[in-house]
C-alpha cells in the first residue's frame, strides 16, 4: 500500500489545537480510503522546546525532518519569546533549509461563509497568490552596529537574485496556465524600489513569452490592495515576493472571511526535500486553551498536503467534506458562530463519512 510520512509540528499557541484536529481528520480520511497510509510522527519543537534547551528545534532537526514525505505545521510565536528568534528558529528554518521556494496561498469564500467583500458586491474571489519564499526582503542579510547608541544603525537588506526570480516566474506561469482563467498578475513595487523590483519587472517579460498562453497584468503593490478589494473578479493568480505576499495573502485571508480559513503550501517543486503545509495565521494568543481555534483552514493545508503527495481523490473528498461543513454553517466564532474546534473537527469526520 502507498504509505506517505508525515512529520507533524504543532508549535505554540493554538498550533497544537488545530493540528492535532487536522490529523484526526485525516485519520478519518485515510481509514475509509484504504487506498494510502500515513505514517505520522509528531515533533513537540516550539517556544516550550527552546524555554527547555535554548533551541526551537534540536540541532540536527532538519537531518530528522529529511526523512518525511511532507511536514504538517501549526504555528509559531510565544508572548516571552521574541518572534524573530521563533520564526528563524523554526519555520523559516525549515523553509530555508528545504528550499522551500513557491510559497501557495489559495484564497476561495468558501459556501456559507459572508465574507465582507460580499457586502457590497456580487463578486466572487478565487484567487491564488504565489509568494517567493526563499530570498527577497526576508533572505536574513542586514546587520546591527553600534548598539545602544545615538548612532546605531541597522540594515535590512533585500536579495533578488536572477535565478531566484526566474524559478518562482516559472512556477507561477505553470500554475496559472493549469487554471481556467490563465491570468497572471506579477505585483511588484518597480517605481520606488528600482534595482531588485525592475529586475522582478525584466524576468516576467522574459519569462512570459514562454507562456503565450497566459494572459499577464502588472500592479503595483499598494494599488493591487485596492484592486482586490473593489474588483476581486478581476485578479486569478498573483506573483510577489517574500514581503509584498505576505501582507496581500492576510488581506485575501481577511477578504474570504477569517484568518482561520487560510492554507498555505511552503514547496520544494523539484521534491529534493520534504514541502511543508500550514494555516497562515499565527499563535492566536488571545483564544488559545479555549478550544475554538477555526481548524478550517488547518484542514485545507492537509487537503494541498494530499495533493502534494499525489493523492488527488483523497484531497478533493477531504475539500468536499470541509465546503460540506462551511455549508452547513458550523462556524467557530471567527466566522460568527458558537461551535468549537471539537464540533468543526467531528462535523468534517461525519462529512467524510457520506461521502
Ligand atoms: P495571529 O494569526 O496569531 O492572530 C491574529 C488574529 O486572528 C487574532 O485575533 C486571532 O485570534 C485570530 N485568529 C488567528 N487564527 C485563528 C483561528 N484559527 N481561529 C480563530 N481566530 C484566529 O497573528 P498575530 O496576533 O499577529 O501573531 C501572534 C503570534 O503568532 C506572533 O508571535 C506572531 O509572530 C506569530 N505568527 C506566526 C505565524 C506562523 O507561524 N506562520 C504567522 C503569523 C503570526
Ligand atoms: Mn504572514
Amino acid at each position: 500500500m502507498r504509505t506517505h510520512k508525515i512529520a507533524a509540528i504543532g508549535g505554540d499557541g493554538i498550533g497544537p489545537e488545530v493540528i492535532e484536529a487536522g490529523l484526526e481528520v485525516l485519520d478519518a480520511l485515510v481509514t475509509q480510503d484504504g487506498g494510502f497510509r500515513l505514517e505520522v510522527e509528531r515533533f513537540p519543537w516550539g517556544s516550550g522546546f527552546y524555554r527547555q534547551t535554548g533551541r526551537m528545534m534540536p540541532e540536527d532537526g532538519l537531518d530528522t525532518l529529511k526523512r518525511f514525505d511532507a511536514i504538517y505545521f501549526g504555528a509559531v510565536g510565544a508572548q516571552d519569546v521574541p518572534d524573530h528568534v521563533t520564526l528563524w528558529g523554526l519555520r523559516l528554518a525549515i523553509c530555508q533549509g528545504f528550499d522551500q521556494y513557491a510559497n501557495v496561498r489559495p484564497t476561495r469564500i468558501l459556501p456559507g461563509v459572508s465574507a465582507p467583500l460580499k457586502l457590497h458586491s456580487d463578486a466572487d474571489i478565487d484567487w491564488v497568490i504565489i509568494r517567493e519564499n526563499s530570498e527577497g526582503e526576508y533572505s536574513g542579510q542586514g546587520r546591527r552596529s553600534h548598539r545602544g547608541l545615538p548612532e546605531e544603525v541597522a540594515t535590512e537588506v533585500s536579495i533578488f537574485t536572477r535565478a531566484g526570480v526566474s524559478r518562482i516566474m516559472r512556477f507561477a506561469f505553470e500554475l496559472a496556465r493549469g487554471r481556467p482563467r490563465r491570468l497572471l498578475t506579477l505585483i511588484t513595487k518597480s517605481n520606488a524600489q528600482r534595482h531588485g523590483m525592475v529586475l522582478w519587472d525584466e524576468i516576467f517579460e522574459e519569462v512570459a513569452r514562454d507562456y503565450p498562453d497566459v494572459g499577464t497584468d502588472r500592479m503595483l503593490v499598494d494599488a493591487a490592495t485596492t484592486r482586490m478589494v473593489l474588483k476581486p473578479q478581476s485578479l486569478d493568480v498573483m506573483v510577489a515576493t517574500n514581503l509584498h505576499a505576505d501582507i496581500l495573502s492576510d488581506l485575501a485571508a481577511a477578504l474570504s472571511g477569517s484568518l482561520g480559513i487560510a492554507p498555505t503550501a511552503n514547496l520544494n517543486p523539484a521534491r529534493r526535500f520534504p514541502s511543508m503545509f500550514e494555516p497562515i495565521h499565527g499563535s492566536a494568543f488571545d483564544i488559545v486553551g479555549k478550544g475554538i481555534a477555526n481548524p478550517i483552514g488547518t484542514f485545507w493545508s492537509a487537503a494541498m498536503m494530499l495533493d502534494h503527495l499525489g493523492e488527488r481523490a483523497a484531497a478533493s473528498r477531504l475539500m468536499a467534506a470541509i465546503e460540506a461543513v462551511t455549508r452547513a454553517r458550523v462556524f467557530t466564532p471567527d466566522l460568527g458562530g458558537k461551535a468549537t474546534t471539537r464540533e468543526v473537527t467531528q462535523a468534517v469526520c461525519a462529512a467524510l463519512a457520506h461521502r
